[in-house]
């Protein structure tokens, strides 16, 4: 049974039918999906989400689909680590790491995101997958893509990292590369969207799509037993999941689920791209498009779509912006693998890094509950760090060569007799 009612302008109001739209005919504002909370009240209860299998579908009266699922059925449920050592590190009481870098099947939140926009287009009568991507949507939609039997496109900046642009050619995606930036390929997929009736998750089944970054906050909230964290910090491209995370928390405090929702949430990006920070810091509401130049190149978006609505929920939680140069970026991807073992792409050394930042400015309190976002595996952006880590030590396979480096290296060992 589904909950979803319509699809409904986030401006002026006037409501839609549950089709492949994305825009207001009559002021061009984004459409949002719309859905009958009072109806789900007492039928989505924690004990139903519990008692279902460990994936995102656990939320799927929250999600905008019809029938079951038929894309993606073991996408979501990731680990929220709890993160000692960090918190050591960075001088904080309660931190936990939201770790998408593990999602399923290629290893960033966009999966997400590409198993609702699939669903759904199925429903709709698509046969063909298609997106305009910074390099992990590419991924997802190639691999989600073959996985159900459709056919796919994708449209991507010619200078993406190799093991992005590889990790969706693998999967038979016809791969479209694109002299320009995103927002260029961006402009050009619209075009393309409309004339060849193709589902471009991330144009016009975007409404949809957007949707499925809800179950990053509810699994946040989840795993947390059914509350929010004081703060959490989210990366931020075109800005849809930090409003997305923001949402799912006033759906679950809708419906019961979490007692209060007091989250405060900070959007993260990098100094080389960010047009939504730089608006928060100004306290304007205008988002200025900028040309990307930074090392976090999932995150490269100049002209955010939903810009607007993330420094909205930003200004609204009591959260703020920040951002990171390049070299903050790779400290904060190093503290992260040293300290608690996951490597996480650059999206998530912006994320750390900024976190940080708000911590030693005062922003964010040493004594509260903190989740950073996680969204996309270090594997996949490994250019960033070339020449940035200590090389391997090169000796032959004799032991008095390994004697010796032990010495140089001045450490003393207890070698058992
Ligand atoms: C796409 C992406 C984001 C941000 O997504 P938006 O919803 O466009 O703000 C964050 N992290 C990673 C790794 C991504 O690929
Ligand atoms: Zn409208």
């Amino acid at each position: 049974m589904s909950y979803m009612k319509a699809l409904k302008c986030r401006e002026c109001g006037k409501e839609y039918p549950k089709e492949a739209l994305h825009v207001c005919e009559l002021c061009f504002g984004p459409l949002e999906v719309v859905y009958e909370y009072e109806r789900m009240k007492g039928v989505l209860t924690r004990d139903v989400i519990e008692g279902r299998a460990p994936n995102m579908w656990r939320y799927k009266e929250l999600l905008p689909i019809e029938g079951e699922p038929s894309v993606g059925g073991q996408v979501g449920y990731t680990p929220l680590v709890r993160a000692t050592n960090l918190a050591t590190a960075l001088g904080v009481k309660e931190l936990y790491i939201k770790n998408d870098a593990v999602n399923f099947p290629t290893l960033s939140f966009k999966d997400r995101v590409v198993s609702v926009a699939l669903s759904r287009a199925r429903e709709l009568g698509f046969t063909v997958a298609s997106c305009a991507s910074t390099g992990n949507l590419a991924n997802s939609v190639a691999a989600n893509a073959a996985a159900c039997g459709m056919e796919s496109f994708v449209f991507i900046p010619y200078d993406l990292e190799q093991t992005k642009i590889l990790g969706t050619l693998v999967y038979g995606a016809t791969v479209v590369s694109i002299k320009g930036t995103y927002d260029e390929v961006n402009r050009l997929c619209s075009e393309i969207a409309g004339k060849y009736g193709w589902a471009f998750v991330n144009i016009n089944i975007r409404p949809y799509y957007a949707e499925g970054s809800k179950t990053f906050g509810y699994e946040i909230a989840e795993q947390l037993g059914w509350k929010t964290p004081r703060h959490v910090v989210v990366p931020m491209a075109g800005g849809s999941l930090i409003t997305k995370i923001h949402k799912a928390f006033k759906e679950f405090h809708t419906l019961g689920l979490i007692p209060d929702n007091t989250a405060k949430i900070y959007g993260a990006q990098a100094a080389g791209c960010s047009p939504i920070v730089n608006a928060v810091k100004e306290g304007s509401e205008l988002i200025r498009p900028v040309r990307p130049n930074t090392i976090a190149k999932s995150l490269a978006i100049g002209n955010p779509a939903d810009g607007y609505y993330s420094a909205r929920v930003m200004r609204e939680t009591g959260g703020w912006g920040e951002n990171v140069t390049d070299e903050e970026i790779i400290e904060a991807m190093k503290l992260l693998a040293e300290t608690e073992g996951i490597f996480a792409e650059t999206a998530g050394g912006v994320t750390l890094g900024a976190a940080k930042k708000l911590i030693e400015s005062g922003r964010i309190p040493r004594d509260e509950s903190i989740v950073v976002s996680i969204t996309g595996n270090g594997l996949k952006t490994q250019e960033a760090l070339y020449g940035k880590l200590k090389e391997p030590t090169v000796i032959n396979a004799r032991l008095q060569e390994f004697d010796d480096l032990v010495k140089a290296g001045g450490r003393e060992y207890a070698v058992k007799a």
